[in-house]
């Protein structure tokens, strides 16, 4: 941290801020120019915060200069995260695509939206059974009956099943039937879910805020983390920019910045990101060639009859022929599939 004096600070009003600092166990190392005074500052960042440096006479600025997250940094963890769900596992070279319908909505869509991404080569199935609607008249999900269909239509095929927890007060019920749990964009800074996750013995799909940076997902995870959760899977699903063609903006740099800041594996929601079906393709090798760990891509049988996100979700010959397209990319990045076999 970097403690920035203002112009011709007085020598006692710097001579204060040392002084708080070292009674607080910290180093504080002094840089003096004819102008500026700036002090390093090395020690207990939460300590450090609680002087509230920034009031203080002569004080200009108060600079971080240490990354706010721990447990979830390269440095801290050099080697890649590999998270494991039965047979299939995401991270480290293996690539994972996590398929099927935004809502689940009957037995007989989840089945067959199961057979047809597995035999295209899917890792996971994924379908909503409590649903995040921006209007509180679309469809909210079936509930607890949407996750007993989701668990088995997965066990049928012998794929996990990735669901998302939208209150925390359901999480041991989703756990109940669910593989992973997905937090949504809208619940990613939801701290007492994080904490909830955090001590649960499933891996968290983590997906990005509509506006949350970089760093603000990665403090997200490190909530889980912290609470003894080692398997986060982050999740890049577009951010809200002033664009308006597409649903939201795939931010395929952040793929690329998350993998050198972080061990744990990214995968990218081109299906989100982009909200139009035609983009889900390009935009998966796009994210593939950036250095994603997996996908996330909405499948249905029959979109035009979806509940909820209909004109993103691909028809299963097109998932299939995505999935054929992909594999030779995934060798040229030292891919491959993540499922056992
Ligand atoms: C979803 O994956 O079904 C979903 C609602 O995504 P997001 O939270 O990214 O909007
Ligand atoms: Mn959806």
């Amino acid at each position: 941290m970097l403690v920035v004096m203002k112009d011709h600070a007085r020598a006692e009003d710097v001579q204060h801020v040392v002084d708080l600092l070292t009674e607080a166990g910290a180093e504080a190392h002094l840089s003096q120019g004819e102008v500026k005074t700036i002090i390093g500052v090395i020690g207990d960042r939460e300590v450090i915060y609680t002087l509230d440096l920034e009031g203080l006479p002569g004080v200009e600025q108060v600079i971080r200069v240490l990354k706010p997250f721990k447990l979830v940094s390269r440095d801290f963890q050099a080697e890649d995260t590999v998270v494991r769900v039965g047979p299939s596992s995401i991270g480290g070279g293996a690539f994972g695509v996590i398929a099927g319908p935004c809502s689940i909505e009957s037995e007989e869509q989840m089945v067959s939206t199961a057979r047809a991404v597995k035999a295209a080569g899917a890792t996971m199935l994924r379908g909503g059974a409590y649903k995040p609607r921006t209007s509180p008249y679309a469809f909210q999900g079936m509930g607890v009956e949407g996750l007993r269909l989701l668990r088995i239509a997965g066990d049928e095929v012998g794929l996990p099943v990735v669901t998302e927890v939208l209150d925390v007060r359901d999480a041991d019920t989703v756990a109940e039937y669910a593989d992973v749990l997905q937090v949504g964009a809208r619940n990613m800074q939801n701290f007492m879910m994080l904490d909830e996750l955090g001590t649960m013995k499933r891996p968290v799909l983590l997906k990005r805020g509509l506006s949350a940076t970089i760093e603000e997902l990665l403090s997200a995870a490190e909530y889980v983390l912290k609470g003894g959760n080692r398997d986060v899977i982050l999740c890049e699903r577009g951010i809200r920019t002033f664009e308006t063609y597409t649903r939201n903006t795939l931010d395929l740099g952040a793929v690329s910045a998350l993998k050198t800041l972080t061990h744990l594996p990214v995968i990218a929601d081109p299906s989100h990101a982009s909200g139009r079906r035609e983009l889900v393709a390009p935009m998966s090798r796009a994210a593939v060639a950036a250095g994603a760990d997996g996908l996330m891509i909405e499948v249905h049988p029959d979109p035009e009859r979806a509940r909820c996100d209909g004109p993103q979700s691909l028809i299963p010959v097109a998932f299939s022929s995505l999935m054929e397209d992909l594999r030779p990319r995934l060798a040229l990045e030292h891919k491959r599939l993540g499922v056992d076999g």
